[in-house]
């Protein structure tokens, strides 16, 4: 779809070149959501494909993943076998309601930061207690939780001109054990519930997606009752595809079944 309020288009090899901000001006990553739908309020576009971002590499004890990598990347990397929990990216990518052409062009930064409800990578990445850098234009940068960065639906804590740089994950939890479930009415249906297992010898941690705004990482302690009273308390998502009532439920079954997936898998 053609943008045509969009009035300036900037393609920088480097961020420092970008002096200034502007109030409606949004980073293009890979445009597959961007030119989906009318943008009515963009003013600005600046495109980050050429910035040399998009490594996937190991650096002091982390995983990286740049924030331009494709995702069809994360199905195509020749990943080492003890990383048991890149399975979890994979299903992350492979259960995208979405076509090959978008999985080819998508980033995983533009997946984290779109924030849907129904993120496909964001509850992975707070299942596997990733951090996420961010910049701004001056050059800064600091780290950020993958639980404390999407605040709602479309919502995250990325101020005006600040943006993702890369994904970290603690190598020692690529070798956890991921069950990663999600249900949706059709396959091509946005999901209405995920949930993302991941434990080691010493914890389980469960996350909630897509029947909630944001993921929400549930307490170990919860999750030993077993009875799922805990849910009562969530706020689940409520539209004309589900009610919260049955988002709750959905999500209940979703985690029992993760939970013996998970305990059935070898240590
Ligand atoms: C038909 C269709 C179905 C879809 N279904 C699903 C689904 O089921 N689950 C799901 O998770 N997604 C779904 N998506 C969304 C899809 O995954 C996104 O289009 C994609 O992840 C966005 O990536 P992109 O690189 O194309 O981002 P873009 O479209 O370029 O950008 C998306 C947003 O992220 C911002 N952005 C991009 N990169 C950065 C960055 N590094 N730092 C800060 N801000 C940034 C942009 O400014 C923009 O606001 C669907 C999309 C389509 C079109």
């Amino acid at each position: 779809m053609d943008l045509p309020n969009v009035e300036t288009y900037l393609n920088p090899d480097n961020i420092q070149t970008i002096t200034n901000w502007g109030e409606n001006w949004a980073w293009l990553a890979g445009g597959t959501w961007l030119f989906s739908e009318p943008q009515p309020h963009l003013k600005a576009l600046v495109d980050i494909q050429h910035l040399g971002w998009s490594e996937i590499e190991v650096k002091e004890n982390y995983l990286i993943i740049g924030a331009t990598c494709p995702l069809i990347k994360l199905l195509e990397y020749p990943w080492l076998a003890e990383w048991t929990a890149v399975e979890g990216l994979k299903s992350a990518v492979a259960s995208l309601a979405a076509s090959l052409k978008i999985i080819n062009v998508a980033t995983v930064g533009g997946n984290i930061c779109l924030a849907l409800s129904v993120g496909t990578l964001a509850p992975l990445m707070v299942a596997l207690d990733a951090s996420y850098e961010i910049w701004n234009i001056t050059g800064e940068s600091h780290q950020v939780a993958a639980k404390d960065f999407q605040l709602g639906f479309k919502s995250t804590i990325l101020q005006s001109g600040e943006i993702l740089r890369r994904v970290l994950i603690p190598l020692s939890n690529l070798k956890w054990k991921v069950n990663y479930q999600r249900f949706g009415i059709a396959t091509s249906d946005p999901a209405l519930a995920i949930v993302v297992s991941a434990r080691n010898h010493q914890q389980v941690r469960c996350v909630i997606g897509a029947s909630v705004a944001a993921p929400e990482l549930l307490e170990l302690d919860d999750m030993e009752t077993q009875d799922f009273a805990f849910l009562q308390k969530v706020n689940f998502i409520e539209d004309a595809k589900a009610s919260a009532i049955y988002r709750r439920e959905l999500t209940a079954v979703l985690i029992k079944r993760s939970l013996s997936a998970l305990l059935c898998q070898n240590s």
